[in-house]
Order: C-alpha cells, then sequence, then structure tokens
C-alpha cells in the first residue's frame, strides 16, 4: 500500500474532503432541527485550493479520495473538482459519499469528470420514516438516485444504514433483502457518539422518545439470521473499515462497520481535510492541522507536504469512546463523517 507511515506504522493513502458544511436535509442523529452555525463562504477552501492541496498529497503517497461533506452535492460545480483531481498523478480513485437526493442529476456528470462511485447513504426504505429522520428527504429521489449511478457505472453503489434502536432496526431485513434482489451492497454502521449536540437530544421519532441510541452489530447480525446463513465476503472495491458477508444467494453484499462494538482503528489508512481547511488526522477527536492559511497564500508544494506529514505523524492511536472522549468541537456534518 501507498502512502506514509503515521508513528504507529499506519500507512496513510486515503483522503476525505469535505467539500461544504451545508446540507440539504437535518437527519435526526446528525443535526438540530435549526442547522448548525455555518463557515463563512470566503472561509471554505476554493476548487483551486482543494486540488493544490491534493496534488501535494499525492506526492505524499495519497493515491484514494472521497468527496464528502456537508451534502457535497449541493456545492455548485461539483463534477468540475472531480474533473480537476482526476487529472492528479497518482490520484488512482475518487469516490462520493452523499445523501442521495441530488444524485439523479449528476450522476453521468460526475461519471464522466471522473468519478469511480458512490456511497448512499440511506436509513429507511419507508418514505414516512425517511421523511421523519431526514427531517422532510423524499425517499424516491433517493432511491432514483441510486438506480441513475447504476446505470452511469458509478459502482459499487454501496448503501450506508446507521442502525438506531426503536428508530430503524426493524427495517434490517428488509435492506438485507435487497442484496439477493437487487444486487445492493449494504453496510451497516453503529451510531456514534459525537459533538456536544449530535446525535442532538432535542428530537423525537416514532418509538424512540430521544436520543437515538446505537444498536450492536451482534443484534444485527442476529436479526438477519432469519433471511439464512451469512457467509463471509471479500469487499466489493473499495477501502473502508467494514467486515463483509453475503448470503449464498445474493449478488450483493452485506457490510459491517463498528466503531464502537469493535473499532478498526489500528487499521485507519485516513486522513480528513475539513471545508474551511483544517486537516483532522482523527474523525473522534478535536485535533486539527490548518493548512488553510498556507492554501491562502499560495504557499509552495514542499511547505504543503511538511504540513501534511505533521498531521499524519500525530495521528493518534485510537479513539477514546470508551473513556467516554468523543470530538466535541464540530459535528459529523462540520467534518465530512
Ligand atoms: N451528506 C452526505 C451523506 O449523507 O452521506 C455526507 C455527509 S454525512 C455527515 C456522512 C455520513 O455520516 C452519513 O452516512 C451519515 O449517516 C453519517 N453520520 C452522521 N452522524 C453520524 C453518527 N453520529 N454516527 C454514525 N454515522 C453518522
Amino acid at each position: 500500500m501507498s502512502g506514509i507511515a503515521d508513528a504507529f506504522n499506519r500507512p496513510v493513502n486515503y483522503l476525505r474532503i469535505s467539500v461544504t458544511d451545508r446540507c440539504n436535509l437535518r437527519c435526526i442523529y446528525c443535526l438540530p432541527p435549526q442547522g448548525v452555525p455555518l463557515l463563512p463562504h470566503e472561509d471554505i477552501l476554493t476548487y483551486e485550493e482543494i486540488a493544490s492541496f491534493v496534488r501535494a498529497a499525492s506526492t505524499l503517497g495519497i493515491s484514494k479520495v472521497r468527496l464528502t461533506g456537508g451534502e457535497p452535492l449541493v456545492r455548485a460545480g461539483l463534477p468540475g473538482l472531480v474533473a480537476m483531481l482526476a487529472q492528479i498523478d497518482g490520484i488512482d480513485d475518487i469516490s462520493l459519499t452523499t445523501n442521495g437526493i441530488l444524485l439523479a442529476d449528476f450522476a453521468r456528470e460526475l461519471k464522466e469528470a471522473g468519478l469511480k462511485r458512490v456511497n448512499v447513504s440511506l436509513d429507511s426504505l419507508k418514505p414516512e420514516r425517511y421523511a421523519a429522520i431526514t427531517r422532510h428527504g423524499e425517499l424516491d429521489k433517493v432511491l432514483k438516485g441510486i438506480e441513475k449511478a447504476k446505470e452511469c457505472t458509478l459502482e459499487p453503489v454501496k448503501v450506508n444504514v446507521v442502525v438506531m434502536e426503536g428508530v430503524n432496526d426493524d427495517e434490517v431485513t428488509d435492506f438485507a433483502r435487497l442484496t439477493m434482489s437487487e444486487g445492493w451492497h449494504v453496510r451497516f454502521i453503529e451510531l456514534m457518539p459525537f459533538g456536544g449536540d449530535n446525535p442532538p437530544l432535542a428530537h423525537s421519532i416514532g418509538k424512540a422518545p430521544s436520543p437515538p441510541k446505537f444498536v450492536p452489530v451482534e443484534r444485527v447480525m442476529d436479526r438477519l439470521q432469519s433471511l439464512g446463513r451469512l457467509e463471509p465476503s471479500l469487499p466489493p472495491r473499495g477501502n473502508g473499515p467494514a467486515r463483509y458477508y453475503r448470503f449464498p444467494s445474493a449478488r450483493g453484499t452485506i457490510g459491517f462497520i463498528t466503531p464502537i462494538s469493535d473499532h478498526f482503528c489500528f487499521n485507519c489508512n485516513r486522513l480528513r481535510l475539513t471545508a474551511d481547511g483544517k486537516l483532522r488526522p482523527c474523525l473522534l477527536n478535536d485535533m486539527e492541522v490548518d493548512v488553510h492559511q498556507h492554501l491562502r497564500r499560495g504557499a509552495a508544494t514542499e511547505e504543503l507536504k511538511e504540513t501534511i506529514v505533521g498531521a499524519i505523524k500525530s495521528k493518534p492511536k485510537g479513539h477514546q469512546l470508551a473513556r467516554g472522549r468523543t470530538a466535541k468541537e464540530r459535528t459529523m456534518s462540520q467534518v465530512g463523517g
């Protein structure tokens, strides 16, 4: 694997870039209904600045880039950024994490610009429940987005489901069935405690009074037993932290992402860049290294590289959730998930 190693010998070759802190949804576990204070526009990195950063990072062995947010597709001209990144030597995989609401509109353009694949966040297959979880999202648009992405061969399309007790945990078998009938690749994710009010405390939906609670992956696996025996599987393309399984007759896979019950920090190959130009060596730790100032004054590649190496070397060994410590300064939508 390419990528310079951090202080614990983990090669870092994967960069997640948040292109905006704006989002067109207000998922109950991610944002309060009124949203959170937004970055001033002038603080947000331009596409040229992001590309300069990625050029420097690529010379250090970063080869995979994922665009996220906020909702990345609400930022104007995203296919233009993809095209800029696709031309950078050493970048061999550009992917996108989206809520899918605008995906049908942009899938073709993104593919033509050089995007390889998409992950779509989708926490319910029931239109009313989906609207309640996202606080107004239209399920139909997301399903159309998934179909369009497949048609444009932005594959594999992975569907990410954050499982919450009493909110959507009764739907895990419905999602799993789609791996057999439609060849979907579904990943169940444990809800993480994140930020001061994330998951927001003041929410109410369905049977869950407040706030949403995480469901350990073993409980999800137990529920899936009613559909047959899960067999370990190779991952569909990608480099995420999921463990994969499939039902014998299924074209699609089921992945489990377990930041809480079985963390994967020992394998972490990631660096994150926030929309306002801060490097985050760890999602669940507030430590940040500023690259905004370097990018704004057009710093030379060597200087950027030095800053990136510093951030990589400062990656903590692992998160501290077991000790009740998490990132507090920013919400998930402000870091990029
Ligand atoms: N808007 C895009 C989307 O919905 O995919 C990208 C940003 S969103 C913050 C990225 C991912 O973070 C989503 O899959 C969302 O479900 C997940 N997420 C947000 N808060 C979370 C939490 N507390 N625990 C686990 N996942 C969370």
